[in-house]
């Protein structure tokens, strides 16, 4: 029995992830230290961030970094902006970039951090103050060859402009490097900001390759219209798939014979949400689940498919876009159901992909056009789904890929540290 579990009050997504991570480490018949490595961070950091607020009062915000596991190169991953943000939380989410960056075969290890604040109620100036004070807080933890941020939920690439900025004024040298998912002008990297559903996008064609379902025949339901599923709105529209539904915060449209998606994306680009939308009849984020669809991709926020809604998902293929949109209970009536999942730790690993090439060009000088970055991605997606797709066929039963991704991931891990010396 492991150590880390007897002491867990609450179930919760960490408690989840720790339990598919245990589960992956018995069946692969690893040794238990294997799993006391990854049930816990490495390195977990909580600072005070004093920010001046535009009426000149201070206000100290609460900002964390969680380094999960480095035995594949420096920790990666975003930083998210959020009031309802908690420590198990982020601890469950940099685990996932552990497992993603193992399982697409990027050389990074697993971070998140965060800060609990309200990011819709503060001026730009705020945020700015605040991005710029969370680099000093964490600067000597943070760098291109130790720690390397990049944009997640309510974080864009405006923050990591000030972030590298601040970064770079500390250690007085252009050190762009030590975040991704920056503006072009400042060494981001061209298509980093649609990587994530254009990964879901490829992956989205392998399931449906793997399943034997004609993919430009395929009926399409999202959830999210922003960076993911808005991109891979598009992306499926082009190849020709008839996309019946899109939702976001405000709620969502529907159309059985198709959605003029180009239309839709320049409605939210105006009025920045679907609500008001024209081509379609409208429905609830709730009414999205119960669609009659081929794919389903769940590309907002945690927790959107449990076990209130995934009786009704009448989707063959679930490509999970967010990060954890699926609950354990959830999870097990999909898989009862003989849905294909393909977890999030693969569907959505495009960001971290493409955050990896835009590493790799800051680090060398290098500039790589749209078509070469699509192409490695594309590669990188599709490699990966299908190693992972044959080593669920071969070792697990059914089809459960999260099982066989998690394994996989943990199976590279494993070899790392047994290499390194630490098992
Ligand atoms: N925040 C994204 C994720 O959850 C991207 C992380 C990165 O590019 O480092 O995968």
């Amino acid at each position: 029995m492991s150590k880390v579990l007897e002491v867990c009050e609450s179930d919760n997504t960490l408690m989840a992830t720790r339990r598919l991570i245990k589960n992956a480490v018995e069946r692969l018949e690893l040794p238990p230290v294997v799993y006391d490595y990854l049930s816990v961070p490495m390195r977990f950091v909580e600072v005070a961030i004093p920010v001046e607020m535009d009426n000149g009062a201070t206000e100290v915000f609460t900002g964390y970094r969680c380094q999960h596991n480095n035995v594949l190169g420096p920790y990666k991953g975003g930083i998210r902006y959020h009031h309802e943000v908690t420590t198990d939380s982020i601890k469950a989410l940099s685990m996932w970039m552990t497992l993603k960056c193992a399982l697409v075969g990027v050389p990074f290890g697993g971070a998140k951090g965060a800060v609990v604040c309200d990011p819709l109620k503060m001026s730009v100036k705020e945020k700015e103050r605040l991005s710029r004070a969370y680099i000093r807080a964490l600067a000597s933890v943070l760098g291109p060859e130790t720690d390397i941020p990049a944009p997640d939920v309510f974080t864009d690439a405006q923050v990591m402009a000030w972030m590298a900025d601040e970064y770079s004024k500390i250690k007085q040298v252009p050190s762009f490097g030590v975040v991704t998912g920056k503006p072009l002008a400042v060494g981001g990297c061209v298509g980093r900001k649609e990587a994530t559903g254009r990964g879901c996008f490829y992956v989205a064609r392998e399931a449906a390759r793997a399943i034997n379902l004609p993919f430009n025949q395929a009926r399409i339901a999202i959830q999210g219209s922003g960076n993911v599923g808005g991109s891979a709105a598009r992306l499926f529209a082009e190849e020709g798939c008839t996309v019946v539904a899109i939702s976001d915060i405000s709620g969502g449209v529907y159309n059985p014979n198709g959605l003029d998606v180009s239309a839709l994306l320049e409605h939210v680009q105006k009025t920045g949400f679907i609500k008001g939308f024209a081509g379609g009849e409208t429905i609830t984020n709730q009414d999205l689940f119960n669609l009659d669809c081929d794919i389903l991709l769940p590309a907002a926020i945690e927790n959107q498919i449990t076990c209130d809604n995934a009786g009704n998902i009448k989707a063959k293929i679930v490509v999970e876009g967010a990060n954890g949109p699926t609950t354990p209970d959830g999870d097990r009536i999909l898989k009862e159901k003989g849905v294909l999942v393909v977890p999030d730790i693969l569907a959505n690993s495009g960001g971290v992909t493409v955050s990896y090439f835009e590493w790799v060009q800051n680090n060398y000088g290098f500039r790589w056009d749209l078509a070469t970055v699509n192409k490695r991605l594309e590669d990188k997606m599709v490699e990966a789904f299908r190693l992972v797709y044959c080593f669920t066929e071969d070792n697990c039963d059914g089809l459960d890929m999260r099982t066989g991704a998690y394994m996989f991931a943990i199976q590279r891990l494993a070899e790392a540290m047994e290499y390194r010396g630490w098992l």
